[in-house]
């Protein structure tokens, strides 16, 4: 008899990794999930030397809800041995291998992971979920969880030149190294941007160009202060989930740096080397160049062109690169092997997953029939959905509604911002004697 999955997770990356961990935790439940990796290894392309966490390691798979599981970080630093030496290294960030590290060993020990199993089709029988892998075998489950991460940005000017000039970021550990010429020029100002061109400028030879391109006005640090993290909680989450469509967008897009600027630690290294190579010895040759947005990228013989308009001054520049590393982030997008039971899912005016509180995906089924969403809802969700930090949560979320009771303790003081007008009640004295609220006062501008 065919076995049905209670819940089946498609990919596993950190989030359905962080969900797997969780449901770790309860028993009588038949779970799978399953990875078109061989092996757990988290974004190998971008894991150059030194590279750090930008998130406080208690923010891992599991602490935030359920700090007793054997899955935390904390415990991983007891099982290798290395809880004393870590704390005494006091790390300002925990270096990201560490962390990738922590990720491998939950991977490896947790029981209901499947590795080398490329989903290539789902659909739906009226009953349950049917998925098929690349050798044909089909499985049935009641529920699935997409992990599947996002995917990487291509912008339309670069793809002639894809492969043989021009890669990804998410390649940078494999390419770089093996990359023609010495002119180098990487395209986007985030923490990519940012980690390669250190990279390249800590590790290149004397002679080697490095050109670095961004179209923000500057190159800007990560907004981590403390009331930026507030957004990263979950009753910010709830309140921001509540919002209207055209509020989340808008809301979303005043964030930017809150989920995707530079960290300073970061920018404080390359700053001192760009001296370092400036005032005290040899080494590559940097150019800076933000404010730039690539237009075209023109290719004559061997050589390679870059077309930007200045932003600063409006001019139009050109500059030439023998390898383009294009950090030019991540797109959601809905999985191809989804297909065959899209027409059944709520999709947005963007074709993005409309999301549920839950994290379940809204669609024509049975209610009890569920598909949940992991890094997908960005509009539906808030900029705290892409990050690490909110996962343990996140999960504990997704767990409580698959078991359609309270397992995880979710219940939340009020948040210390008043975020909305229910956040922060009316006192009775500013109540008319109707009970309606009196009209605002008009608005100061501020001298
Ligand atoms: C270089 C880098 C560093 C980052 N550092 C931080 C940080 O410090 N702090 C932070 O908060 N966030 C960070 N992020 C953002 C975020 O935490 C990570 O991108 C995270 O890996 C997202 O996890 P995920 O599970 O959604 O996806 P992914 O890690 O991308 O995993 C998705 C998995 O799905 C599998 N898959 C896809 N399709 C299929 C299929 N059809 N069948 C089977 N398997 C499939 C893939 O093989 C993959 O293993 C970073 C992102 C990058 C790119």
């Amino acid at each position: 008899m065919t076995t049905i999955h209670d819940l089946a997770g498609i990919g596993i990356g950190p989030f359905n990794l962080s969900l797997a961990a969780q449901l770790d935790s309860i028993s009588g439940l038949d779970i799978r999930f399953f990875d078109r990796a061989p092996r757990f290894d988290w974004h190998p392309g971008m894991m150059l030397p030194g590279v750090e966490l930008q998130t406080s390691f208690l923010k891992d798979l599991v602490t935030a809800t359920n700090p007793t599981s054997p899955w935390s970080f904390v415990s991983y630093l007891v099982a290798h041995k290395r809880f004393y030496e870590f704390l005494n290294a006091d790390f300002e960030a925990v270096p990201r291998r560490e962390f990738a590290s922590y990720l491998a060993w939950v991977a490896e020990n947790l029981p209901a992971l499947d590795f080398g199993c490329n989903v290539r089709e789902v659909d739906f029988d009226g009953r349950h979920f049917t998925f098929a892998f690349d050798d044909g075998e089909r499985r049935l489950a009641r529920n699935l969880a997409l992990g599947v991460g996002l995917t990487p940005h291509v912008p339309d000017w670069a793809r002639p030149a894809i492969g043989s000039r021009a890669f990804h970021s998410s390649e940078t550990a494999c390419r770089l190294g093996c990359s023609q010429g010495r002119r180098f020029a990487i395209v986007g100002g985030g923490q990519s941007g940012a980690e390669i061109a250190l990279h390249l400028l800590s590790a290149a030879p004397a002679g080697t160009e490095v050109l670095w391109i961004s179209r923000r006005s500057n190159f800007q640090p990560l907004d981590d202060s403390p009331f930026a993290d507030e957004q990263f909680t979950p009753s910010y989450v709830e309140r921001f989930h509540a919002l209207t469509e055209p509020r989340r967008r808008a809301t979303v897009e005043r964030q930017k740096l809150s989920g995707d600027g530079i960290s300073m630690s970061t920018l404080r290294s390359l700053y001192r080397r760009l001296y370092e190579l400036r005032h005290l010895g040899d080494g590559p040759h940097a150019r800076l160049l933000p404010h730039r947005e690539v237009l075209d990228l023109v290719l004559e013989g061997d050589e390679a062109r870059l077309v930007m308009r200045n932003g600063f001054d409006g001019s139009i520049e050109m500059a030439s690169a023998d390898t383009i590393v294009l950090a030019t982030g991540y797109n959601q997008a809905l999985p191809d092997f989804i297909a065959p039971l899209k027409s059944k899912l709520a999709l947005g005016e963007d074709g993005l997953f409309r999301l549920n509180r839950d994290f379940s995906v809204k669609w024509d089924g049975p209610a009890d029939r569920r598909v949940f969403a992991l890094n997908a809802g960005r509009y539906t969700h808030g900029i705290a959905e892409p990050q690490l930090s909110l996962m343990a949560w996140r999960s504990a979320v997704i767990v409580n509604a698959l078991l359609g009771r309270r397992h995880f303790d979710l219940e939340e003081r009020p948040p210390l911002v008043r975020w909305t007008s229910e956040d922060h009640p009316a006192p009775a004295t500013m109540m008319s004697a109707q009970g309606r609220r009196p009209p605002p006062p008009p608005v100061q501008n501020r001298a």
